[in-house]
Formats: structure tokens, C-alpha cells, sequence
């Protein structure tokens, strides 16, 4: 259905920086409510494109628009590395909806955004808008922003792998709905990099163990709990990273827990009721089968 951008939904996208900030929930108010249920997905992606080429066109001639099955994906990196964009994160789709199960959720209309900046100076200054703080260990490879329409973007020049952060944001878009905690959101994400590139979670040899029983405590166990300790540096953000990926693996030896431990789990205690439901273990008698005895509940 053609529409008038003048007087339909443009009203609504505004200029900030220079990109279009649409106030998405007024389009998806204005997009339910005027279309039936059949046109609405049409209208959402036309919105979504007109959004996506209007951040292209700031990010200048190179800029192209992939549109795949379940994705639009604004890139300006180079047209040879197109291809893999659109293959891996196709792939990790696959993959994911496989390890997740009915805790994957997508969209609610159209499909879902992607952005892949090659600048990393244009990354930060689009994802500044909101603030999403530091990245993943220290320089971010990529983020999933949850705020207004969630996007997933991507740092493509961070140095970082493409294929693990591609698997990696995904996996939280696809749980996004759910009110988990951040360990398990964390946990799901290296997993599902795992399932998809080969490649991902811990090296645990000595050391690492070592350093691991050397670091945790009664004290030191409530920032993971709370998530905190993810938004850390070092030596406590890369440890909290390694137990929210063993943990994840206890929890799902098979996808099926998994599904049901996500559906259910909760931010506010952790998950810890849901670990008793779902395991008939405590989160704390989880933590011991890695790290030994010790007091490892949450402190509320
Ligand atoms: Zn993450």
C-alpha cells in the first residue's frame, strides 16, 4: 500500500546527530490501529526501510540495505563482505531458534534491524545516543540495543571476531522479552556463539580454575548475581563472564531445560527460584558444583 510520508507516519522520525530517531512506540500505535493485521507487517517494514536508507545516507555512498528472510541489515562495509553478513546471521537465526527453543522470541512486526557500522567512530557516536555504557571486555564488538525499535549493532571495526558477535547479539535479541538475569543472558549469548561458529566460552585449564576459586567469595558472588560485575574491567568481568557460561552449561545439559529455565527464571532473585523448579538445585548448589563448598546464595 502506497503511502503519504508527508502526512502519514513522518511526522513521528525526527533528526538528531543527523540519523533518524523515529518515536517508534506512536508508529506502532499509528501502524495497529489503521491497518489490519495482514497489511501491518508491510507498513512496519516500509517504515523500517525509510529509517534504515535515512541512516544510511549519513553514513554515506557506500551504505547498502540487506534484506534477508528474517533481517534488514544496514551495512557500509565493503560489498565482498556482504555475503557473510547475510549468511551468518541467517545462520545463527537457525541455530539459536534450535538451542532456545520457545524462549526465542523475534519481533512482534517486520523483521529484525540490524546495523553494521565500519567506522568505529560513527558506531559510538550512533549507540551514544543512548548510552549503553562500556562494552563487552572493555572496546564493544557490538551491542543489542533494547530501547525504542531493538537493533542489533555492530562494531565492524573493533577487531573483533564478526561471526561471534553476530551470534552473540542475536542470541540477546532473541531473549529480550524475558525478564532474566544477567548472568543467563550473558550465559545464552557465548553459547549460542558456540552452536554457531564452533568457537567460544572459556579456556578452563589450571589457571583459570585457580584464578576462578581464588576470586570468588560470599562478597564477590553478589555482583554477579546482581549483573554488576559484568559492567566491571578485568579480572571480575572476565571471570563473571567464564562462571555465567559453566553455569549456563549446567543448567542446560539439554536444550529443553534450557527453554523451560529461561522461560521462568527472573532478575529479581537471579533465577533461583526457577533453578529450584526447573533443577530442584539451588543456584547456590550450582555455583558448588564448579567452585566447591561455600556460601554462594544471594543476599537479597
Ligand atoms: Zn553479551
Amino acid at each position: 500500500m502506497p503511502l503519504d510520508a508527508e502526512s502519514d507516519y513522518a511526522r513521528w522520525i525526527w533528526h538528531n546527530d543527523g540519523y533518524p530517531r523515529p518515536n517508534w512506540p506512536l508508529l506502532y500505535e499509528w501502524c495497529t490501529r489503521n491497518f489490519d493485521a495482514d497489511t501491518q507487517n508491510s507498513i512496519w517494514n516500509t517504515i523500517t526501510e525509510e529509517w534504515l536508507t535515512g541512516i544510511g545516507k549519513k553514513l554515506g555512498d557506500s551504505s547498502k540495505l540487506l534484506q534477508t528472510e528474517h533481517f534488514n541489515i544496514l551495512t557500509d562495509t565493503p560489498s565482498n563482505t556482504h555475503d557473510r553478513l547475510v549468511r551468518y546471521y541467517e545462520k545463527s537465526m537457525f541455530k539459536a531458534q534450535e538451542v532456545l527453543g520457545d524462549a526465542a522470541k523475534g519481533p512482534a512486526l517486520g523483521r529484525d534491524a540490524v546495523i553494521v557500522f565500519s567506522n568505529p567512530g560513527e558506531y559510538y557516536d550512533y549507540t551514544s545516543y543512548w548510552d549503553p555504557g562500556e562494552g563487552e571486555f572493555g572496546g564493544s564488538a557490538g551491542s543489542f540495543i533494547p530501547m525504542d525499535y531493538g537493533q542489533i549493532v555492530v562494531n565492524y571495526g573493533s577487531g573483533f571476531s564478526i561471526d561471534t558477535t553476530i551470534a552473540h547479539e542475536l542470541a540477546h535479541a532473541l531473549v529480550s522479552h524475558l525478564p532474566i538475569p544477567s548472568w543467563l543472558n550473558e550465559g545464552v549469548a557465548q553459547h549460542i556463539e558456540l552452536a554457531v561458529c564452533g568457537v567460544g566460552g572459556p579456556i578452563l585449564d589450571i589457571e583459570q580454575i585457580t584464578k576462578h576459586r581464588a576470586y570468588w567469595n560470599s562478597q564477590t558472588i553478589q555482583a554477579f548475581w546482581s549483573g554488576d560485575s559484568f559492567h566491571s574491567s578485568g579480572d571480575a568481568q572476565e571471570l563473571s563472564y567464564s562462571l555465567a557460561f559453566i553455569l549456563t552449561r549446567f543448567v542446560g545439559q539439554d536444550f529443553k531445560a534450557l527453554s523451560e529455565f529461561l522461560n521462568v527464571a527472573l532478575f529479581d532473585d537471579a533465577g533461583d527460584a526457577a533453578a529450584k523448579q526447573v533443577l530442584g538445585k539451588t543456584l547456590s548448589e550450582l555455583v558448588a558444583m564448579f567452585l566447591g563448598d561455600g556460601d554462594w546464595s544471594i543476599i537479597k
